[in-house]
């Protein structure tokens, strides 16, 4: 088993993933998420897609035995594990603007749309690429008659996780997501885990 890394609070990282190996996102304390993107690591034109994703698995709610897929429509991921079962793929990473929507009287942080940004920029990927991430831990419920979105505390506990198998060679970005509402109020950091193929 590989080394667990650290992402600080408020803060996030890029790495290659190849395919076949499995990447374990932690969440080492509890009530904390981590926003996730992948990017082929050949041509990051392909990339992650929510609505590819939602309109093949039919549900919002992902969890073991789904796949994320491309917005060429192939699968870039597999969740083969999951001790949560509640995560989000409907919204943007947060950002400044952002905290200027939601959290007016406190102090804006770049968030996890700054934090990729800069992860990603290593790779070739500009700001303007960034989709929909997947929102690890994050708990939005939905209100089936009014479509009423919630961004509610998530439901995970300390040493939580959730474990992708890359479906071809990826650039991850992850993050300790920075948004008061989605982390229960206080900021966590994440672990996460490479292991190889098997
Ligand atoms: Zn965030």
């Amino acid at each position: 088993m590989s080394a667990t890394i650290e992402i600080p609070e408020r803060s996030g990282t890029a790495f290659r993933l190849s395919h076949g190996e499995t990447l374990t996102v932690i969440d080492p304390r509890g009530r904390q998420v981590a926003d996730l993107l992948a990017f082929n690591a050949e041509d990051i034109d392909e990339v992650i897609s929510s609505g590819r994703t939602l309109d093949y698995a039919e549900t919002i709610f992902l969890t073991t035995g789904h796949l994320l897929y491309s917005n060429r429509s192939r699968p870039m991921l597999e969740i083969v594990a999951d001790t949560v079962g509640r995560h989000d793929f409907l919204l943007t990473p947060c950002s400044y603007d952002t905290f200027h929507h939601f959290y007016p009287d406190m102090p804006p942080h770049r968030g996890c749309f700054g934090n990729l940004a800069a992860a990603l920029e290593p790779y070739g990927v500009a700001p303007d690429r960034i989709p929909v991430a997947f929102n690890c831990f994050m708990n939005v419920p939905v209100d089936a008659t009014t479509g009423k979105l919630s961004v509610l505390p998530p439901i995970s506990k300390a040493g939580d996780h959730i474990v992708f198998r890359a479906a071809m060679d990826l650039v991850i970005g992850l993050t300790a997501c920075s948004a008061p509402a989605s982390n229960g109020g206080s900021f966590k950091p994440i672990h996460y885990r490479i292991d190889s193929a098997r």
